[in-house]
C-alpha cells in the first residue's frame, strides 16, 4: 500500500460510481416512459414493441451491470489481492519473469484467468437474455467454436506481438517505448487492412450484394463518391443472432461496406440505398482514418507513461506485485489504464457521434432523407433498441446519437 493505491482505488471507486449512478438513471427514464410512445415514432413503432425495447435494455443493463461488479472484483483479486503474484509463482516466479517467453506467458494466463471468468455472465447474455427476446441464433456448438477460435487469434497475433514489446522493452534502452509505440501502430494498421479479407471471414461468410434491382442503384450511387464497387458485402449475422447493422471497414485498398443479412431483408431497395449513403459518407469524411490517428496519440501517450512507470517502484508496491519486470509492467498496465482511460469515454462517444452526425448529413445531400430515417426507424424497431435513453446516459456512452435526436438532424436537412 502507497499514495498510488489510494489513486488506484479511488478512480476506480469513482468510474464505478459514475457507472451506477448514470445506469440508474437510465433504467428510471426508461421505466417512465415505458407506457407511451415518444410523438415522433407514435405511427411507426406499436406500443408492444417500445415495451420490449423497454424490457430488453433493461435486462441487458441488469447483466452489464452484474459484468461490471465481477470486473472490478477480478481487478482488485489480480492486483491488491495478489492474483498476479500467484500467477507468475505457477511459472516460477521471481527469477523467470524475467525471460520474455516466460513473462508472455504470464500476461496471457491472467488475460486468459479474467476472460475464464467473466465467461458466464457472457453466456447468460446469449444464451438466456437474447434468447428470451427472440434474438439469438447461435448455437451452443457455435458459441464454444466462436471462443475457441478467438483464443487462437489471441494466441497467434497477440503472443508474438507482447514477446516483442517485452524484447524491445529489455534490448533498446531508454526510448524504448518510441519503438513498441512504432510496432504496435504498424500491427494495428496491418489488422485494420487485413480486418475485412482475413479476420473477420473466419467468423461470417461474405457475400457480394447481387440484387439486380438494387445493383444499378448503387453502382450509380458509388460511382458519385469515388467508391469501388466490388467492396459492397451481405454477411450472415443470422447465424448468431436476428440484430441487423450495416458497417464501413478497413482502410487502403481492403475497404467495405457490409450489410447484415437480416437488415437487408427487412429494408425496401431505397432504404438500403441511404444507409449505404450514410456509409459512403463515413467513407468520404475519412473516419476510419481520423479514429486510427486518435487512438494512435494516445496510445502514444500510454507508452510514454509506461516507460516512466517500468522503473517507478511505488508502481508495483501500489498494486500489490512484489517481481519487478518489464512483463510485470506492461501486465499491470494493460489492466488499470482502461481504469483511467475511462473517463474519457464521453469524449470519444462525442465524436463518434459528431461522425454519425456527418455520415447523415452525408447521406442526406445525396438521396432523400426520409429514407433514411424509415431504414433508422426500422433499425431501432427489429434490435429493440430504447428510443428513450437517459440523455446524461447516452451523452455518456452512445456512439450514436439517440433515435429521436438523429431523426431531427435528418429532417432539419430536408426542410
Ligand atoms: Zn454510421
Amino acid at each position: 500500500m502507497n499514495n498510488f493505491t489510494l489513486i488506484f482505488l479511488f478512480a476506480l471507486a469513482l468510474s464505478f460510481a459514475i457507472e451506477l449512478w448514470l445506469t440508474r438513471r437510465h433504467f428510471a427514464h426508461i421505466r417512465a416512459h415505458r407506457n407511451a410512445v415518444p410523438d415522433a415514432f407514435r405511427s411507426s413503432i406499436t406500443l408492444e414493441a417500445h415495451q420490449k425495447a423497454a424490457d430488453y435494455t433493461l435486462a441487458k443493463g441488469k447483466v452489464g451491470q452484474f459484468e461490471q461488479l465481477l470486473s472490478v472484483a477480478v481487478l482488485l483479486g489480480l492486483t491488491l489481492g495478489g492474483g498476479i503474484d500467484l500467477v507468475a509463482g505457477w511459472w516460477g516466479g521471481a527469477q523467470t519473469a524475467s525471460s520474455v517467453w516466460l513473462g508472455t506467458a504470464i500476461i496471457l494466463t491472467v488475460m486468459l484467468l479474467a476472460q475464464i471468468i467473466e465467461l458466464p455472465a457472457s453466456i447468460y447474455q446469449t444464451f438466456v437474455i437474447e434468447q428470451r427476446f427472440g434474438f439469438n441464433r447461435s448455437t451452443v456448438r457455435q458459441f464454444a467454436s466462436d471462443l475457441g477460435l478467438q483464443w487462437l487469434l489471441t494466441l497467434l497475433i497477440g503472443a508474438p506481438l507482447i514477446a516483442l514489446i517485452l524484447w524491445v522493452m529489455g534490448a533498446v534502452g531508454g526510448y524504448w517505448w518510441l519503438l513498441a509505440w512504432a510496432i504496435l501502430q504498424s500491427v494495428s494498421i496491418l489488422m485494420s487492412w487485413a480486418f475485412p479479407t482475413l479476420i473477420a471471414p473466419l467468423f461470417n461468410k461474405f457475400t457480394p450484394l447481387e440484387d439486380e434491382a438494387l445493383r444499378a442503384r448503387i453502382e450509380t450511387l458509388l460511382q458519385r463518391c469515388g467508391f469501388q464497387s466490388k467492396g459492397i458485402f451481405v454477411m450472415d449475422g443470422s447465424r448468431r443472432s436476428g440484430h441487423g447493422n450495416a458497417y464501413f471497414t478497413g482502410i487502403g485498398s481492403n475497404k467495405r461496406i457490409v450489410f447484415f443479412d437480416t437488415l437487408v431483408e427487412s429494408l425496401e431497395h431505397e432504404e438500403l440505398e441511404a444507409v449505404l449513403a450514410h456509409e459512403l459518407g463515413h467513407f468520404k469524411r475519412r473516419h476510419v482514418l481520423k479514429m486510427l490517428i486518435a487512438s494512435a496519440v494516445l496510445t502514444l501517450i500510454g507508452f510514454a507513461l509506461l516507460g516512466w512507470l517500468v522503473n517507478a517502484d511505488w508502481f508495483y508496491a501500489g498494486l500489490g506485485v512484489h517481481v519487478q519486470t518489464n512483463a510485470m509492467a506492461l501486465l499491470l498496465f494493460m489492466l488499470i489504464a482502461p481504469v483511467f482511460a475511462g473517463f474519457l469515454q464521453p469524449v470519444i462517444a462525442y465524436f463518434q457521434r459528431r461522425h454519425e452526425f456527418e455520415a447523415d448529413s452525408f447521406a442526406a445531400s445525396l438521396a432523400q432523407p426520409d429514407f433514411l430515417v424509415n431504414a433508422l426507424v426500422k433499425l431501432y424497431r427489429d434490435n429493440a433498441s430504447t428510443l428513450t435513453p437517459d440523455p446524461l446516459y447516452s451523452a455518456y456512452h452512445y456512439s450514436h446519437p439517440p433515435a429521436a435526436i438523429r431523426i431531427a438532424h435528418l429532417q432539419g436537412k430536408a426542410v
